[in-house]
């Protein structure tokens, strides 16, 4: 294996973050542990749904793009070192790294080299000899073109454990500013084949569930595709487009396309940029509060147009969204929290849903105070402005408001500071 190439293929796949890693992490501490054949930068190390870091393969298949996306390094029309790889070059180094127990699996991207299908038949050519001559029972994740023929993208779903589409911009007048020859509908109906393909894997696993046939031999006969379902990826700060934007462009690719994740990728500004893309990367904090606020949205009950209304479309910096939400709104509080539902209690600052679910079994069998708010590992301090308990009145909100707003901004700006990479996905509560 040329290092040449893994090196600027594996620096290339960076810019992608479905794979559900953190930006910059991966083998950096661990890098003079590794093999000193090994490319440390092709090591990443993705955050499975448990929290479990898995090291995983990530590299593009080529960086030759016949695109010319505005906030992409790899455009057209730049000149980054180039390469690109063979199929049977990716597999047997994906064996290899997998057998010593470098890595769990495999993220393979690619840019468009000469056409959509020439570059997604290699793509899925090589999940195709991992599963089928090697018998790879590894993770797989594939990003898949939009543009390539619907059988691939149905293949891609067959050898894959997660496949992805990257949307990147929220709208089609956007892309054709910065992304010409991109379609947002052509990318939908990449997605419409992959959820279609999930939904039926999924039914007909049901189906044969619901029969309760206790051997396994069925298993392995069922339909396989893309278990770990789909997920895209939004550039954060390319061009002017606003929170609002970008979250409710995820929000309906969630209710259209199932998505398991939106990642949020922050916009790179790549060297000698055209002049309609933005000239400098946006504030390491927005990507984090648009996880938040992601966050709340699916997992919350908050509407994008409650965090980020039409009179402030960009989330605050300085705060998280549901404080932010929690300040704009003091006719919503105090809570009771002896009184309130479930949905209530969901939006005090400071209680998370395992929080919220404690807190009603403890009401259960007697009236809830602060100390009971603090065994249960509650943020008291940051909830107590906006809640009533057995031993603890309403606050006059304003003030209580104001002065927990300045605590918590001096102490976002301190941790800003520190935090170069931002782990993706934080939750707020
Ligand atoms: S399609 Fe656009 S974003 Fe993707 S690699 Fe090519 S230029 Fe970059």
């Amino acid at each position: 294996m040329d290092r040449r190439k893994l090196a600027v293929l594996a620096d290339a796949a960076r810019l992608d973050a479905p794979c559900g890693g953190r930006r910059g992490a991966g083998t950096a501490g661990r890098a003079p542990l590794l093999p000193e054949d090994v490319e440390p930068t092709a090591i990443y190390e993705s955050v499975a749904a448990d929290g479990r870091r898995v090291p995983l393969l990530r590299l593009l298949l080529s960086n030759h793009c016949v695109h010319d996306c505005a906030y992409c390094p790899l455009r057209r029309s730049a000149d980054p070192p180039r390469a690109r790889l063979g199929v049977r070059d990716v597999v047997r180094l994906t064996l290899d790294w997998h057998r010593r127990g470098l890595v769990e699996g495999l993220f393979l991207s690619s840019a468009v080299d000469r056409d959509a299908d020439h570059t997604m038949e290699q793509m899925v050519a090589v999940a195709r000899t991992l599963r089928r001559e090697h018998h790879f029972l590894g993770y797989v994740h594939l990003k898949v073109i939009p543009e390539a023929s619907p059988e691939l993208v149905r293949e891609a779903g067959r050898w894959a454990d997660r496949v992805s589409v990257n949307v990147e911009l929220p709208t089609q007048r956007r892309l054709d500013v910065l992304a010409p020859g991109r379609r947002l509908a052509t990318m939908h109906r990449a997605m419409d084949r992959l959820r279609d393909g999930i939904a039926e894997a999924h039914e007909v696993s049901r189906r044969h569930r619901a029969m309760l046939d206790p051997s396994r031999a069925w298993r392995r006969a069922l339909p396989r595709f893309a278990p770990a379902g789909q997920v895209t990826q939004l550039v954060v700060g390319a061009d002017d487009a606003t929170d609002a934007e970008l979250l409710a462009a995820a929000d309906a690719l969630y209710a259209r396309q199932r998505l398991r994740r939106v990642y949020y990728g922050a916009y790179v500004p790549p060297p000698g940029a055209p002049a309609a893309v933005a000239t400098e990367a946006p504030p390491v904090l927005r990507e984090r509060r648009l996880y938040q606020a992601d966050w709340l949205v699916r997992q919350y009950g908050f509407a994008v147009h409650e965090l980020a209304p039409p009179e402030a479309p960009d989330l605050p910096l300085d705060v998280d969204p549901k404080l932010a939400w929690a300040l704009r709104h003091p006719e919503a509080f105090p809570v009771d929290v002896n009184r309130a539902p479930r949905e209530l209690l969901l939006r005090v600052p400071g209680f998370g849903r395992r929080t919220v679910e404690r807190i009603l079994a403890v009401r259960a069998w007697h009236r809830v105070r602060v100390l009971d708010l603090a065994r249960l590992r509650v943020p008291v301090s940051r909830a107590l402005p906006f809640i009533v308990a057995a031993d603890h009145g309403a606050q006059a909100l304003d003030d209580a408001g104001r002065t927990l707003r300045a605590r918590l901004a001096a102490r976002t700006r301190g941790a800003a500071q520190l935090e170069l990479f931002p782990e993706r996905g934080v939750r707020a509560a």
